[in-house]
């Protein structure tokens, strides 16, 4: 009897491993994964069991009774639970038990073969003839390479040879099986020579009919043999045929690029005409030669410094945004002035469909540079941005890399667009990766692991892009220049859609100004119950909705001329999706509006609170987040402290429960900014004072009631003015940022500063 024991386990169904054998495969199932982290627990063994290929359920009848150790060398979690395993197979063990229905543990028994002990002549009788036949048998078959033939030359077991061939050689999965559970080695190698001889035999049939009938010849030998034949048609006509480095060496002479890198430009040229034309390696170093001459080197195109011609493109591409294009044409000016000097990088922020990279095509259509869009989102890997090494199959170089071959110079304007969602989180280190493109110390030798010789970047005209400046690395951010994108008024969007956007989806879906027409009532009407949003993708997404049906009722039915007005809107987009953001019907106590920013523009809610006797309890219900629920907290401790002040009995807090509550949006929101607001709101409900509704706030408290800047003030005070607030109380700190906002938003609304709760409760406690 062997030695038994238990063992965690897998099943496999389609893969064979003999013994001493590494192979590198991931598992499907879920108790593959907890086998293995089984197995990684104890001694890194696990046992594999090979399921008959026509059983579908695992039980021990179902299975080969012979299967394989095996240690785990390596083991990497994929991201959809799955598991890609590195195995080294160790010996054979027999079955005995299988415990429990998906045999993910087993009881094995340790096995012997038999029959090794042979007499010496006999042996090496034996051992010739079986690896006699496997060199003929690897004269016909390409996968099997040279090592093994010595490995096979060098091993003096019959076990352990036949072993070996059966784990190279290509035979169906019962075969080998087969062979894998016989332990009688001399029966194992008979049962092996005649399928090697069988083998053989079919492939010499093989190639018999491939000489006479001449078909099926892959795509690479039919390719191979054209080029052969048009080789032998030069030579007849007296030119003389260009072999696939001569072609290279051509096409590397016209190559603009400096001595080193024409050097090892042909270096590797050299390196590919030394390698087996058809092997893998000569076609990874053929891609690679392919990319070195595509790169622009040494390629640039001539800008134009026309800052008067900057200014009309800009202006003819985009409505309004007068900050964002004076900033601009300042940089470009400055730029001009001194080319070769330190500038920085401009990073547009600002949400969605503001206009950020269409605006980046526009620079680059000023200049006259070619104009590449990286898109940054999502990129997880420094390799994304830097390349894999090419020693690994399918290695490609980084997407900066990538970029320039795709502008063919090395002067373009390069957007990278999403700066703040490239993020570090799988491994590697994406930003700094970043910082070296960006930062011109460093970028005119930039690295590339797939390219390996420095590129010069410090020619390239970077723009950035980011919907959220506080999202980028910090570092990154240092290294730029942010210029904000805000989001557009509803007047804006209006003549945005109206001067740009129509023009534009018309052109698109092949219409005339004679075949459509949406008018003014329209258009506002797509803005207000349409969409909600701070840009204007969703307006030209639905105006290309109701050009692309206009179309079709052009062609099917043979209309005229379609005009779309506000009444008849919904034939084309359907029902209306929003409704207007609205001030309360009237005053009540406990009940004060908040504003708040969001990704696709501002928006206000209303805060609720209730109290009620109680045990001295807070309750935060809502859409609230933890910053949120901090500083309702700092805004109740601040009323404590001023309690006196309003006669509220100091037993009050501890006798009552507030409840703040805020309603459910279609968008989260967090942040400190409705911390006034809920302390007006909690001070109203304990009061019983209602608090006009026409009054709006933004500002966060701090414990000793100080009142502090919060951001997206244009966004907020949009949204007052759409609900038809009347007063916004801000902070006094972001006096600076209203003043910025232009007047035509302002009007019809009172702004009032404070600086301290005092300062708020004054204000709504006298309206
Ligand atoms: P972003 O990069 O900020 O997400 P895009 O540049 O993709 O936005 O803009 C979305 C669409 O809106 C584009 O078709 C763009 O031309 C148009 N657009 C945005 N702002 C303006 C503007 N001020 N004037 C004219 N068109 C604009």
């Amino acid at each position: 009897m062997g030695i038994i024991r238990e063992m965690p386990a897998i099943v496999v169904k389609d893969i064979v491993l003999m013994p001493h054998m590494s192979v590198n495969f991931s598992l499907l199932t879920k108790e593959a994964a907890l086998a293995c982290e089984k197995a990684m627990k104890g001694d890194q063994l696990v046992f594999v069991a090979f399921q008959k290929k026509e059983q579908s359920f695992v039980s021990k009848e179902n299975l080969y009774e012979i299967g394989m150790v095996t240690k785990i060398k390596q083991i990497n979690k994929l991201p959809d639970k799955n598991v890609q395993l590195i195995l080294e197979s160790n010996k054979r063990a027999k079955i005995v038990e299988v415990l429990d229905d998906k045999a993910t543990y087993v009881l094995v028994e340790s096995v012997e073969e038999t029959g090794e002990d042979i007499e010496k002549h006999e042996k090496e009788a034996m051992l010739r003839t079986i690896r006699e036949l496997f060199i003929e048998y690897s004269l016909y078959n390409s996968n099997v390479a040279k090592p093994m033939i010595k490995t096979v030359n060098h091993t003096n077991s019959i076990g352990e040879v036949t072993d070996f061939i059966t784990g190279t050689v290509i035979l169906p999965y019962e075969v080998k099986l087969s062979l894998l559970n016989t332990l009688d080695v001399i029966k194992r190698y008979n049962r092996l020579l005649e399928i090697l001889r069988d083998e053989i035999e079919v492939s010499k049939i093989k190639a018999d009919l491939k000489k006479k009938t001449n078909i099926k010849v892959s795509k690479a030998q039919r390719e191979f043999f054209l080029r052969e034949q048009m080789g032998a048609i030069k030579k007849e006509l007296g030119e003389d045929p260009l072999s696939e480095d001569a072609e290279f060496r051509k096409e590397l002479e016209k190559l603009e690029a400096s001595k080193e890198v024409k050097e090892k430009i042909e270096k590797e040229i050299s390196r590919l005409s030394s390698l087996n034309a058809g092997g893998s390696e000569a076609q990874v170093e053929r891609g690679y030669i392919e990319t070195l001459l595509e790169l622009p080197w040494d390629k640039m195109s001539e800008d134009t410094h026309d800052i008067k011609k900057a200014r009309e493109i800009l202006d003819k591409d985009h409505y309004g945004l007068e900050k964002v294009k004076e900033r601009i044409l300042e940089f470009l000016a400055v730029r001009a002035l001194n080319s070769k000097g330190e500038s920085p990088i401009i990073c547009l922020v600002g949400p969605p469909g503001t206009g950020k990279t269409s605006i980046a095509k526009s620079i680059a259509r000023a200049l006259n540079k070619k104009y590449v869009r990286i898109c940054l989102g999502g990129v997880k890997d420094e390799a994304e941005i830097r390349g894999h090494r090419r020693t690994y199959v399918g290695a490609m170089p980084g997407n900066i890399v990538a970029g320039l071959k795709q502008a063919g110079v090395k002067n373009p304007l390069m957007l990278l667009d999403e700066i703040d969602k490239a993020s570090d989180e799988h491994r590697g280190d994406t930003s700094s990766a970043l910082l070296e493109v960006l930062d011109s110390e460093q970028n005119s030798h930039f690295r590339d692991h797939y390219v390996g010789i420095p590129v010069d970047l410090s020619e390239v005209l970077f723009i950035a892009t980011a919907n959220s400046a506080s999202d980028i690395p910090r570092p990154l951010y240092d290294r730029m220049e942010v210029i904000e994108v805000t989001s557009y008024t509803a007047n804006e969007k209006f003549h945005i859609a109206k001067e740009y956007l129509l023009k534009k989806q018309f052109e698109k879906n092949g219409l005339k100004k004679k075949n459509l027409s949406i008018n003014d009532g329209a258009i506002k009407k797509i803005i207000d119950a349409y969409t909600k949003e701070a840009g204007v993708r969703e307006l030209e997404r639905k105006i290309s909705e109701i050009c692309r049906k206009a179309a079709m009722r052009i062609l099917e039915n043979g209309d005229e001329k379609i005009t779309v007005t506000a009444a008849n809107l919904k034939d084309f987009l359907g029902k209306e999706k929003y409704r207007n953001d609205t001030k309360n019907k009237r005053d009540e106590a406990g009940i004060v509006r908040g504003l708040a920013w969001t990704p696709v523009g501002g928006t206000t809610l209303s805060i609720e609170v209730n109290v009620m006797p109680g045990k001295g309890e807070l309750e935060l219900t809502g859409q609230m987040g933890d910053v949120m629920k901090e500083s309702a907290l700092a805004g109740i401790s601040y009323l404590r402290s001023i309690a006196s002040k309003y006669k509220i009995d100091s037993s009050f807090f501890a006798e009552n429960d507030i409840h703040i509550h805020i309603p459910e949006g279609a968008v989260p929101k967090d942040g400190p900014s409705a911390g006034i607001t809920m302390a007006t709101a909690v001070l109203s409900a304990i009061t019983n004072v209602p608090i006009s509704r026409n009054v709006a706030m933004t500002g966060e408290i701090t414990l000793r009631g100080r009142v502090l800047a919060v951001g997206g003030l244009k966004e907020k005070i949009l949204a007052a003015k759409t609900a038809g607030i009347i007063m916004v109380l801000v902070p006094l700190e972001n006096k600076a940022d209203i003043e910025e906002i232009s007047e035509e938003i302002k009007d019809g609304l009172e702004i009032v500063y404070v600086s301290s709760m005092k300062d708020v409760l004054e204000k709504v406690y006298e309206n």
